[in-house]
C-alpha cells in the first residue's frame, strides 16, 4: 500500500516571476528600496579586499552586465533571450553580479566547476548549448583547450569569451592588471561601462517555467546530465528555505552576516548563499575556497553569524589549532548541507566551540539540509531551533512538499514506518527534466510526478527523517559530485586497462566518502605479482591526476582484479564490489 506524506508546515504560496524580479526588483515604492531592503545595506563582501556591494549597486551592476552584453557585437548574438552562459569560475564578487545580470538578460546559466579540465568543461558547454563563456583570468587556458577541442578557432572562442578580472574598479575596490594571457579580450569591466537596462527580462505567468539554471547532476545513473531549473523552482525553494530554515535565526542586531567559501557553481552555493541571503536581506563574506585559517579569521572579522557548510570542515573545526587562535563567539549557526553528517562529529564541534564562551553563552546551533540538485536544493531541514533528541536525522519534510518511502522498484508498496526505502518527493521544487534527455527524465520522474532521489531513508515515528543509504552510483567526495560512469570510461580510455568500475568507499576520518576503481589489466599475465600489481595500481590513480579535476581523483586507491563484477545483463555489480571493500577493510 502507498503511504503519501506531507509537509507538517504550511504551504508557502507559489510565485509565477522571475528570480531576479523576486529576489532584487523593489517591492514598496521607497525609492532607495531593494527587495524590501534598504539599498544601501551590504549584500556582498570580497572577503580577500573587504570590497563591497550594497543592494542598489548588485541591482545596478546587474542590469548594466544585462545591458552590455546585449549591445556589443561580440557578444549580442549569445545575449538573446532563452540563450545559455557558461560560468566557470571560484567563487568572487563577480558572481552575482554576472549571474543575476544573465537573469536581467533573460539567459540561463550553466555553471561548471571551477576545476574542470578542457575535457569536462567541453561536454558541458556543448551538452548545455552555451555561447558566452564566463571565465575567471586563470581559467582562460583551460577556456581556449575547450574550444579547441570542440573544433571551435581561436579567434570565434576568444570573442565569446568574457573574463571575470580581479579588478574591481567597477565594485570601488582596488585596480589590477590583467593577465598578458586575458589581454585583448572583453573583461567585466568593460561591459559594466556602457549603459543599463531599464528593467529586468519578464518571466511572468507561465514562463516563470521557463528555464533558468542548468546544473549538472549524474542523477542515479551515468555521467553529469543538465537538471533543468525553472524560475518557479528557484523562486519555491528560496521562500521555502527563508521560512522552514532560517526563519529561526536570530541576532543581536538584527542583520546576519554569513560566510560564503563553498562553490557557487553548486546550487547549495547558487541557491543558497548567492540567492536566499540576498532574499533575507543578510551580507555574505566570500571567498573562493576553505582554508581554516582564514574560515576563522574572517568570523573574527566581520562578526560572521552564520557560515555555510559541508561536513569536512567540521572535521577541520574539530582539529585545527585555528579555532583557539581566533574569536569565534558570534558564530551562533552553522548549515551543513550536500553530504552525510555524523551527530558525533556535530557535537564535539559545539563542544569545543562552546568551551571557550562564557558560562550560559547559546551554543553554535549546527543546522542540516538534505535534498539534490535535482530538488532545487532542500526537501528536509534540521533547522536551527531543533531540540538535540534528533541530532544526526536530516529533519522533516519541507513545505510544498509530499514524500514517500518507496520499498520496491515500481513504487507500489511503500516501507513502513522506522524501515528503510527510496525516498520519493514531489511538489514545485522538483526540476523540469534533464535537458535533452527523457530517457533519464523518465526513469527519475514517474508520470505522476513522484522524482525518485536514488537515496534510502527510515522515516521515525515523530516523522524526522534519516539518510541510511544511497541505492544510486553517485560518489560524494566532500561534497562534490562524482560519476562512477564517467570515471569508468576515462579509465577505459588507459591502454592498459580492459575493464574497470568505480565505487566510493567511507573515510570515516575526513568525513567522506573517496573514489576508488578497481580495474582489469588489459595482459594479466603482466601482473601476476602483488609488486607489479600495487605498482601498476600506483600508475593508474597518477594518470587519473591528468585526466580530470582534482575531486574525482582516485583518492580511494586503485585495485587490480581478475573480473569485475557484472550481471547477466551486463550491469557492474556495486554492491559486490562495496563488499569487497569492506572485508578488504576490515583485514587492513
Ligand atoms: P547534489 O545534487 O550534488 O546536491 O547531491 C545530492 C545527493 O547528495 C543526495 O542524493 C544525497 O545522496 C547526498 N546528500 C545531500 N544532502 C545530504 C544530507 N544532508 N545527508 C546525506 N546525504 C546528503
Amino acid at each position: 500500500s502507498q503511504s503519501i506524506f506531507k509537509s507538517h508546515r504550511p504551504d508557502k504560496p507559489i510565485l509565477t516571476t522571475s528570480i531576479f524580479t523576486r529576489v532584487l526588483s523593489s517591492r514598496t515604492p521607497a525609492a532607495d528600496d531593494v527587495g524590501g531592503f534598504p539599498g544601501s545595506s551590504t549584500a556582498f563582501i570580497d572577503g580577500a579586499t573587504g570590497t563591497s556591494l550594497t543592494r542598489k549597486q548588485l541591482l545596478d551592476l546587474s542590469l548594466s552586465f544585462a545591458y552590455g552584453i546585449q549591445n556589443r557585437p561580440a557578444t549580442a548574438p549569445f545575449a538573446t533571450r532563452g540563450s545559455t552562459a557558461l560560468i566557470y569560475s571560484p567563487n568572487s564578487l563577480a558572481w552575482p553580479v554576472v549571474l543575476f545580470g544573465c537573469v536581467a538578460a533573460g539567459l540561463r546559466c550553466t555553471t561548471a566547476n571551477s576545476a574542470y579540465v578542457a575535457r569536462e568543461l567541453a561536454h558541458q558547454y556543448s551538452d548545455s548549448g552555451s555561447g558566452l563563456v564566463l571565465t575567471a583570468e586563470e581559467g582562460i587556458s583551460v577556456v581556449r583547450a575547450m574550444f579547441s577541442e570542440m573544433g571551435i578557432s581561436h579567434q570565434e572562442g576568444d570573442k565569446r569569451t568574457i573574463i571575470l578580472g580581479r579588478d574591481l574598479r567597477w565594485a570601488g575596490g582596488p585596480a589590477a592588471p590583467v593577465d598578458a594571457d586575458c589581454r585583448g579580450l572583453l573583461t567585466l569591466s568593460d561591459l559594466l561601462s556602457g549603459g543599463k537596462l531599464n528593467s529586468e527580462a519578464k518571466f511572468e505567468g507561465a514562463l516563470a517555467h521557463e528555464t533558468v539554471y542548468l546544473c549538472y547532476s549524474s542523477g542515479t545513473t551515468g555521467k553529469p546530465k543538465g537538471v533543468e531549473l525553472s524560475h518557479q523552482n528557484i523562486t519555491t525553494i528560496l521562500d521555502i528555505l527563508a521560512a522552514d530554515l532560517f526563519s529561526g535565526v536570530k541576532t543581536p542586531t538584527g542583520n546576519c552576516t554569513t560566510l560564503g567559501f563553498l562553490p557557487f557553481y553548486h546550487l547549495y552555493g547558487l541557491a543558497a548563499i548567492l540567492q536566499c541571503t540576498v532574499v533575507l536581506g543578510w551580507s555574505t563574506v566570500i571567498h573562493s575556497q576553505f582554508n581554516p585559517e582564514q574560515f576563522c579569521a574572517a568570523i573574527e572579522k566581520y562578526k560572521v553569524s552564520l557560515a555555510f557548510i559541508v561536513p569536512p570542515v567540521l572535521v577541520v573545526l574539530a582539529r585545527h589549532p585555528a579555532v583557539d587562535k581566533y574569536d569565534l563567539s558570534s558564530l551562533e549557526y552553522m548549515l551543513s548541507g550536500a553530504a552525510p553528517l555524523g551527530a558525533d562529529l556535530v557535537k564535539q564541534v559545539q563542544r569545543r566551540l562552546g568551551a571557550k564562551r562564557p558560562e550560559g553563552a547559546k551554543v553554535c546551533a549546527i543546522g542540516q539540509a538534505y535534498g539534490l540538485t535535482e530538488t532545487s536544493t532542500a526537501t528536509h531541514v534540521y533547522n536551527f531551533t531543533e531540540t538535540d533528541a534528533k541530532v544526526g536525522s536530516v529533519g522533516t519534510l519541507c513545505s510544498n512538499l509530499e514524500a514517500r518511502i518507496v520499498q520496491d522498484e515500481d513504487g507500489i508498496v511503500d516501507a513502513e514506518e522506522g524501515t528503510p526505502g527510496e525516498l520519493w518527493v514531489r511538489g514545485k521544487t522538483i526540476m523540469k527534466g534533464y535537458l535533452n534527455n527523457p530517457t533519464a527524465t523518465s526513469n527519475s520522474i514517474t508520470p505522476d510526478g513522484w522524482f525518485k532521489t536514488g537515496d534510502i531513508l527510515v522515516k521515525d515515528k515523530d516523522s524526522y527523517y534519516w539518510v541510511v543509504d544511497r541505492k544510486k552510483e553517485l560518489i560524494k567526495y566532500k561534497a562534490f559530485q562524482v560519476a562512477p560512469a564517467e570515471l569508468e570510461s576515462v579509465l577505459l580510455t588507459h591502454p592498459d586497462i580492459a575493464d574497470a568500475a568505480v565505487i566510493g568507499v567511507d573515510s570515516p576520518e575526513q568525513a567522506t566518502e573517496l573514489p576508488r576503481a578497481y580495474v582489469v589489466h588489459a595482459r594479466p599475465q603482466e601482473v601476476m605479482s602483488a609488486d607489479r600489481k600495487l605498482a601498476f595500481a600506483q600508475s593508474v590513480v597518477k594518470w587519473m591526476e591528468s585526466q580530470v579535476a582534482k575531486h574525482k581523483f582516485l583518492r580511494g586507491g586503485v585495485k587490480v582484479i581478475d573480473t569485475v563484477p557484472k550481471s547477466a545483463a551486463g550491469k557492474i555489480l556495486r554492491r559486490e564490489l562495496r563488499e569487497l571493500a569492506k572485508q578488504e577493510a576490515a583485514r587492513g
